[in-house]
């Protein structure tokens, strides 16, 4: 059998480490072809020593950083810059393109990977959300495919395939409320960064967990459902489901409801976006138990103390530039929290106040859709001075 060869983008990340674990499981089928990091070129080093990738790229050029990789086999193709994203995106032998990368940086990668007619495993759900048409296009021009990695939407495909989609009357994505889920509205109004970064189910990059904390997460990924399904936003409802057993429910125009469930981990769902519609023996899977996994109890979402997620669901309706705005100044929003300079409260005020004054603009190209992005920025950095 052939192996098929898969590029990881953002290798170093919590997705990029599960994908990596859960290839060197498959080696038989796939073959680790590219990877890329950020900044962390020593963890890069040692994957490189383990999988050995024909193209290594490090985004940050600090010089000590290159030097390592460089020193890492003379052997090896590696490129520096933001441009050794697409690099490896692009690359021959590359199949599939796990986009493990954080934010908005991870859009020319996605785009390039369509283009070229590739599988992309998408993680990087920022993606779709700031720029889901262009994505289609890509998609369409290209004859690349995207295949979720995202629990949720990795849920609903696996509940969809195979079946038609005029057959699906909505479908219903879990959350897990976050950290705060239970919390009274006046203390969540001040949490601070470190007790966001304690999610009670999931173990992740600091980003998605603050977004999964203000519910900022379970709004894009409302968009990102759109545009992978094809489904309207009244389509679309979400359920509080605190034990992240069950990743997401399909109700059938019949009445039906499927719903796909396991403990939580990523690992599944990476290895269903790299084998989907097949799927593959996996010793490692964890055996499901649904005694030790009870109960499972279900809430409805508290909308008024969670505004984030209404705010990116108004984006999505709105389209246009609006849902590269929610990004942008969601992003810019979260950063300068996790610096200790704003308060959680003042996220989604930093995002209403850039959705009011930005998303009347054009987003029909990419550096359409980049200015958006960085008019974003800028607003709500400048609205918090920093
Ligand atoms: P992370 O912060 O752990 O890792 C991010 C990776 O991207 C790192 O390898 C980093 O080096 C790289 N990176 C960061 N900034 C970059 C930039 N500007 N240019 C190029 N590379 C850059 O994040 P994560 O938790 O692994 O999340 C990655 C993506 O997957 C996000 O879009 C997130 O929403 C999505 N996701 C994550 C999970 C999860 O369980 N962690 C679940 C669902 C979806
Ligand atoms: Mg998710």
């Amino acid at each position: 059998m052939t192996t098929q060869g898969v590029a990881i983008l953002g290798s170093t990340g919590s997705i990029g480490t599960t994908a990596l674990k859960v290839l060197s499981r498959h080696t038989d089928r796939f073959r680790v072809a590219a990877l890329t990091a950020f900044s962390n070129a020593q963890l890069l080093s040692r994957q490189a020593d383990e999988f050995h990738p024909s193209f290594l790229g490090l985004v940050s050029d600090g010089e000590e950083g290159q030097a390592a990789i460089v020193s890492n086999g003379a052997s090896r193709h590696h490129a520096s810059g933001r441009a050794c994203l697409i690099e490896a995106a692009t690359r021959p032998d590359v199949d599939i393109v796990l986009n493990a990368v954080v934010g908005a940086a991870g859009l020319d990668a996605t785009l390039a990977a369509l283009e070229c007619g590739k599988r992309v495993a998408l993680a990087n759900k920022e993606t779709l959300v700031m720029a889901g048409h262009l994505v289609a296009q890509a998609m369409q021009r290209g004859g690349g495919e995207i295949v979720p990695v995202d629990s949720e939407h990795s849920a609903i495909l696996q509940c969809i395939a195979g079946r038609a989609r005029e057959d699906v009357k909505r479908v219903v994505l879990t959350a897990s409320g976050g950290p705060f889920r239970d919390w009274p509205r006046e203390k969540l109004a001040v949490a601070t960064a470190e007790e966001a970064l304690r999610h009670p189910t999931w173990r992740m990059g600091k980003k998605i967990t603050v977004d999964s904390a203000t519910l900022a997460n379970k709004g894009l990924e409302v968009i990102e459902a759109h545009y992978l399904f094809g489904l309207a936003f009244d389509q679309i409802d979400i359920v509080v489901h605190p034990q992240s057993v069950i990743h997401s429910f399909v109700e059938f125009v019949d009445g039906s409801v499927l719903a796909q469930m396991g403990a939580p981990s990523m690992e599944l769902p990476v290895l269903y976006a790299l084998t989907h519609p097949r799927r593959i023996q996996d010793d490692a899977s964890v055996r499901f138990d649904p005694v030790a996994l009870s109960p499972l109890t279900f809430e409805r979402v508290r909308h008024d103390d969670f505004p984030a997620l209404r705010l990116a669901i108004a984006a999505g309706k709105a389209s246009g530039a609006a849902p590269a705005v929610f990004n942008a100044a969601n992003e810019q929003a979260v950063e300068i929290f996790l610096q200790g300079k704003m308060t959680f409260g003042e996220i989604p005020r930093a995002i209403e106040a850039a959705l009011d004054a930005l998303s009347d603009a054009p987003a029909d190209s990419r550096e359409a859709v980049q200015a958006a992005d960085a008019r974003a920025r800028a607003f709500v950095r400048e609205k918090l001075g920093c």
